[in-house]
């Protein structure tokens, strides 16, 4: 499709690129959805797996990311935004030099060679908003939306089948790019109808960590300590609202966040008893300034919200022994917690950030909903 038929599009400058962006890929929705009846799709959409077969899509390199057939398990999406997880959106920003072409072209190839959008750095994907465009006829009924819903997508896109047509807007601030493409969830994926009562923009970036703030909340109990890494961010705000909650006024919440803005903002939530200014890859310093702040006790539950790598030992530091590290971060080294917490003879719960729990879409967009100036900030920030 010529990017000029598409009103409000645009092509984009790219140094980077050897043709323009809205060349038509592979599998791109001008291809027609077959009407023929649906083919039987495999178990948690292993038949789109193309390299290496026996993998299921998550671990596999490339996806068939193609729409002739139709797989009787599958939900095929018209795609309108992609939200990029953060640690992926850093590292492809960084990469390009903060260039949003740069940062387009390295979600093109990855796209166009892997069948999905999997950033082979960080090794995460992030999730999508788009339009439902056929449901198979073995979708489970109490799961099938209906054709037209406006849906997001709650599993990752590193196991989503994506092709690309066209790219438009890129907004750095909530790592979104605005796409023209296709996309398929698979048997089982999550997924959740967008609310009517926020803007769609903001409702995405809430759901895209809408697994941290729940987890907060199975853990915090009231007189609890928390310290939350990256705690300006968008986990780690709604992890700070959630902290406040669980752990009432006899506890305390210790937000660090080393972006001034987002500190600031973090401070006008009002729900932090202390917002460091410090380092979240600061080990050593980041303990002594925790401490400090919780009258030189360590703390019950930890949580990291980074999105850059390095924050394994600042968060397992100030952890109590018989306390909980939660790793929501991407950028987190498995290794590097394990080994490093038996290296500093810490006897603590490292709980890898699992981004499904039962329930998590409604309690994320409810935490937004009920702090009017989580709202207000985030609405600023990504609506
Ligand atoms: P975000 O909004 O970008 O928040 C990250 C925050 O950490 C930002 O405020 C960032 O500041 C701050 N930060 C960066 N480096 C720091 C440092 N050295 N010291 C202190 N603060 C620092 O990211 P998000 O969307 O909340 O995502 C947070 C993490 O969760 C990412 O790693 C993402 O990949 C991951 N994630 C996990 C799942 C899951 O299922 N487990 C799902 C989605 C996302 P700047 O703005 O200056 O960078």
């Amino acid at each position: 499709m010529a990017n000029a038929t598409v009103p409000g599009w645009r092509p984009v400058d790219s140094p980077y690129r050897e043709r323009p962006l809205w060349t038509k890929l592979r599998g791109t929705m001008t291809t027609p959805l077959a009407p023929a009846a649906d083919r039987p799709g495999a178990r948690f959409g292993a038949h789109r797996v193309r390299e290496p077969k026996g993998l299921l899509p998550q671990p596999a390199w490339q996806l068939d990311n193609s729409f002739e057939t139709l797989w009787d398990n599958e939900i095929v999406v018209d795609v309108e935004t992609l939200n990029i997880d953060a640690a992926s959106f850093k590292q492809m920003e960084d990469a390009s030099g903060g260039n949003p072409a740069g940062i387009l072209e390295l979600v093109r190839k990855n796209v166009e060679e892997r069948g999905k959008q999997h950033n082979r750095v960080t090794n995460s994907g992030g999730m999508l908003l788009g339009v439902v465009r056929h449901v198979g006829s073995r979708v489970a009924p109490e799961r099938a939306p209906k054709v037209g819903d406006r849906i997001a997508t709650l599993a990752s896109l590193t196991l989503t089948p994506l092709a690309i047509e066209s790219f438009g807007q890129v907004r750095p601030a909530s790592a979104q790019i605005d796409v023209r493409g296709r996309a398929v969830i698979a048997d089982g994926a999550p997924f959740a109808r967008l609310p009517p009562d926020l803007p769609e923009k903001l409702a995405l970036a809430i759901l895209d960590v809408a697994g941290a703030p729940i987890q907060v909340a199975r853990r915090a109990r009231p007189g609890d300590s928390v310290v939350i890494l990256g705690a300006g961010g968008k986990s780690g705000s709604l992890c700070a609202v959630q902290a406040r909650r669980s752990v009432g006024t006899t506890g305390r919440v210790i937000g660090v966040e080393a972006f001034a803005r987002y500190a600031d903002d973090l401070r006008g939530l009002a729900v932090c008893d202390a917002v460091l200014a410090h380092d979240a890859t600061d080990a050593l310093g980041l303990y002594e300034a925790v401490l400090a702040a919780n009258e030189g006790r360590e703390v019950d539950l930890s949580v990291c919200c980074v999105n850059v790598d390095g924050a394994e030992l600042a968060t397992i530091l100030p952890v109590r022994d018989g306390g909980c590290a939660y790793f929501f971060s991407m950028s987190t080294s498995f290794t590097r917690c394990a080994l490093g917490a038996e290296g500093v003879g810490k006897d603590v719960e490292l709980i890898i950030g699992n981004g499904y729990a039962r329930g998590h879409a409604d309690w994320s967009l409810d935490v937004v909903r009920t702090e009017a100036r989580l709202r207000s900030s985030f609405e600023e920030r990504y609506g």
